[in-house]
């Protein structure tokens, strides 16, 4: 067995593995899926929960991969998730395990989860609003959001993360509530821009809310301040709230790129290797390990898929074309 890293023609080393278990989910939000859903991928083009963990067992003993993020689609969906995670944490005792989420039946699952081995979870909620949370996932489970983030807190899986995506029309003033919110149970909150990743391709420049208005509107409420730890390969730029020590997080994707120090590779439900959320190209591990392709022989194909990451993601370059695949079907 060889040990060899991800790295890319920049420099850039892979070591957070993010990978989608299902395309499927449970809500709708309108900057991801149409309100019909999607054609779901065939059940026999999705990985098995063996040929998952095989993935992940190579990318950790062999590619260097130090952090696993399971996402979806709607993680919480994939019936073997609870023992995926244990085997995961099998394979890698020292390996940071969490878990992107919407929460729905959070509460029946998080105590098992916790125990398997996961760490820590984050979980989207873009408002605390009942009927704004219905205008935008198209479902009216406010409720069990709520009571899954906290299951998940009470289950030691923190800190616990909420990721936030504002939208024009239906949230855009919502942020100092959220956050307010989300201060006074003890989460970690980060406003996302929203990028163009959604089916419908919905998104466009000039309606976005930019990293600049997060913060703006914001600051209207509460004092803030760059916080002074080294940011790093992380994508949210930290700001301390009133004097701190709590934080608030703004991931400005579009408009304040971090492809530089990205650090991510990405698992699709049906084991294709993405090396960015805007790659136009795939490449088939499926495939390999359906033929009966060694682990060696997997990780050498893997190493060649992120030699070819693109230096930025060039939403801004007029040639910009929006991945085939939506975000749901990526993994966010
Ligand atoms: N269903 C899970 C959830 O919602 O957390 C995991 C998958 S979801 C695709 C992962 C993250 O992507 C969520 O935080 C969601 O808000 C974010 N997301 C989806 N579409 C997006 C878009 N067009 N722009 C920015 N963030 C997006
Ligand atoms: Fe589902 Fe997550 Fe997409 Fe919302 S953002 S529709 S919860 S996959």
């Amino acid at each position: 067995m060889t040990t060899r890293l991800l790295e890319d023609r920049y420099g850039r080393v892979a070591s957070d593995l993010r990978v989608s278990l299902t395309d499927r989910c449970n809500l709708r939000c309108s900057y991801c899926m149409p309100p019909e859903g999607l054609d779901w991928l065939p059940d026999d083009s999705v990985l098995t929960d063996d040929e998952v963990v095989r993935l992940i067992g190579i990318g950790v003993r062999q590619l260097g991969i130090r952090e696993v993020r399971f996402t979806g689609g709607e993680p919480l969906v994939r019936r073997g998730l609870v023992d995926i995670v244990r085997r995961t944490r099998e394979v890698g005792p020292e390996v940071e395990i969490s878990l992107t989420t919407n929460a729905l039946g959070l509460t029946r699952t998080a105590r098992g989860l916790a125990e398997a081995g996961l760490d820590r979870v984050n979980v989207s909620l873009d408002t605390v609003r009942a009927e704004t949370f219905a205008a935008i996932t198209r479902r009216d489970r406010l409720g069990d959001v709520v009571d899954g983030l906290a299951a998940a807190h009470e289950a030691g899986l923190g800190p616990v993360k909420v990721n936030a995506v504002l939208l024009r029309g239906l949230n855009h003033d919502q942020g100092p509530e959220l956050l307010r919110w989300c201060l006074a149970r003890g989460y970690q909150l980060r406003f996302i821009e929203q990028m163009p990743l959604d089916a419908q391709h919905g998104w466009s420049r000039e309606t976005m809310i930019t990293a600049d208005e997060i913060l703006a509107g914001l600051e209207r409420e509460f004092d803030l301040a760059p916080a002074t730890e080294p940011r790093g390969s992380a994508p949210a730029e930290l700001f301390l709230v009133d004097g701190g020590p709590a934080t608030v997080g703004v991931i400005g994707s579009v408009t304040r790129p971090f492809c530089g120090d990205c650090d991510r590779v990405r698992l699709t439900a049906d084991g294709q290797v993405r090396n960015c959320l805007f790659a136009r190209e795939e490449s088939d591990l499926r495939g390999a390990l359906r033929a009966g392709a060694s682990d060696d022989e997997i990780a050498e194909r893997w190493v060649v898929a992120m030699r070819g990451k693109a230096a930025g993601h060039g939403i801004d370059d007029p040639t910009f074309l929006q991945p085939d695949r939506p975000m749901s079907a990526i993994g966010g």
